[in-house]
């Protein structure tokens, strides 16, 4: 019994990476069914009754120890394992007298509270999810998983307070980005817009492909210590795998025509994508006129959080309507991991 749990537990985790890989760098389609399964054994296994829970765990073990296998088991593995413990005492023994039968509900109801709280405290130590607060939160990201330590560790890190650059003619950013279908995801940390192919970023004689974008809200990245309402992320990705990431700073003012389309085709479905048949997105409406810029080395701001990433901020920022900012605000409230050090590094900056 308890290999078969162990089983599918690892079989939870490594679903947990996929989805947390697929979030910042590409579009992944396997991270909507990861996703699912993830989300899945949460609804299984409710949680925030921990502490009564533990208790009834340690009162309860010693007898009914293989009933809670059995019935974690079955419950994991997509079984009526909750029902097979419940239903034994109930009806058989309620004919007998008023207080037998009500022994017997209390039984099994004691029973069904530990299963539950074994079930919570074993799916609770191994799918704990990234996140933006509470226990998945970015002070945790480092120890939810062997894969996310650089988060904790990192000394590239991003987002970071960008100020006290140095300021250089900085070689100019060239974008060839072509009008593209586009499908459209909520990840479950971000809405996310994977874009077509052959869209391109020409910097410093490198070539990077854009791969998808996204959004954050508040801006990650301060400016001077000023944090913008909202800001986009265009993950660019080179042939050997290097990522470039331009943020867009977005402050509120007129309606965005390109993130009002964004937003017409969100999905109903968190980690399903839309893919309108008909709607095409032109990225060149993102950019400013402007493209002066900051830039600096740092890392995914979500986990896994690897370095080696090479950040682009655009100066002048984009608008975005406060109606947009509420419709996004719906979905996510705060969607930005707080500042990092910034540890010595080099920042650049177009004069
Ligand atoms: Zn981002």
């Amino acid at each position: 019994m308890k290999n078969i749990l162990k089983i599918s537990l690892m079989g939870l985790l490594i679903s947990g990476q996929t989805l947390a890989l697929a979030n910042e760098p590409a579009a992944s389609a396997s991270a909507s069914a990861s996703a699912s399964a993830t989300k899945e054994v949460k609804k299984a296994v409710p949680g925030k009754v921990e502490e009564p829970a533990a208790l009834a765990t340690k009162k309860a073990t010693a007898n009914v120890d293989d009933d809670l296998r059995k019935a974690l088991t079955a419950r994991l593995a997509g079984g009526s394992g909750e029902m097979t413990l419940t239903g034994s005492g109930l009806d058989a023994k309620a004919p007998t007298t008023v207080s037998g039968a009500s022994a017997g509900v209390a039984a099994a109801a004691k029973r069904k509270a530990a299963a539950q709280a074994e079930a919570e405290k074993m799916a609770h130590a191994h799918s704990v999810h990234w996140s933006y607060e509470g226990e998945g939160g970015p002070e945790n990201w480092g120890k939810l998983n062997k894969d996310y330590t650089m988060c904790e560790s990192g000394k590239r890190q991003s987002p970071i307070d960008i100020r006290g650059g140095i300021n250089v003619d900085l070689p100019a950013l060239k974008f060839n980005y072509l009008p593209s279908l586009f499908r459209v995801v909520d990840n479950g940390h971000t809405i996310q817009v994977n874009y077509g192919e052959g869209s391109m970023l020409t910097v410093q004689g490198r070539q990077y492909q854009l791969v998808q974008f996204h959004f954050h809200k508040p801006s990650e990245e301060r400016v001077n210590g000023r944090v913008y309402d909202m800001v986009v992320h265009l993950v660019h990705k080179d042939e050997q795998g290097h990522l470039a990431v331009v943020a867009v700073l977005l402050e509120k003012g007129a309606e965005h025509p390109l993130i009002q389309t964004v937003w017409n085709n969100l999905p109903l479905e968190r980690n399903e994508e839309v893919s309108p048949p008909e709607a095409a997105l032109d990225l060149n409406q993102l950019l400013p006129d402007n493209l002066s810029y900051m830039t600096y080395m740092g890392s995914l701001t979500t986990p896994p959080c690897s370095e080696g990433v090479m950040w682009i901020v655009l100066k002048q920022p984009a608008k975005i309507s406060p109606e947009q900012i509420a419709v996004f605000n719906r979905l996510y409230k705060n969607n930005a991991r707080p500042i990092q050090r910034v540890e010595g590094r080099l920042i650049k900056e177009s004069r």
